[in-house]
């Protein structure tokens, strides 16, 4: 389910300020996956919710937790229509082809650590800061 997209971007060192270009891949959800994605997720964190009313005592916090939890990430899936994979490209400090993974957010800018050299890296769209280029 979902599109697999690839997107042009780029790796910014923090400490030396230069660039290379990265890409970045990103799963693309269609206005109907969206919601499917929304809805599974939500009878998913239910079903706990069901299955932890057989426990007891604790059943008076984690039946309310997953109910709640079964919304909210019910609602944040129904706006999410991209979720980003990994970007990879040459890290602008060590040099190394590296593979960030990216934890399911494709907004940019982003910040992480190489892996390679542990240094700081924004990732971010390209030919962000330039005025003059189209
Ligand atoms: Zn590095």
């Amino acid at each position: 389910m979902g599109e697999q997209v690839t997107r042009s971007i780029e790796f910014k060192s923090q400490s030396s300020d230069s660039t290379n270009p990265a890409e970045m891949h990103l799963t693309a959800f269609s206005q109907q996956e969206m919601k499917t994605r929304a809805l599974k997720s939500m009878l998913t964190f239910w079903l706990i919710a069901a299955i932890c009313v057989l426990i007891p005592i604790a059943h008076f916090v984690l039946v309310p937790g997953f109910f709640i939890g079964g919304i909210v990430v019910a609602s944040r899936r129904w706006k999410t229509e991209e979720e980003g994979r990994d970007a990879t490209g040459i890290c602008p400090d060590c040099g190394k082809d590296i593979c960030i993974p990216l934890d399911k957010i494709a907004e940019l800018p982003q910040w992480h650590d190489c892996p390679d050299c542990s240094k700081p890296i924004a990732l971010q769209p390209p030919e962000a800061g330039k005025t003059s280029q189209s």
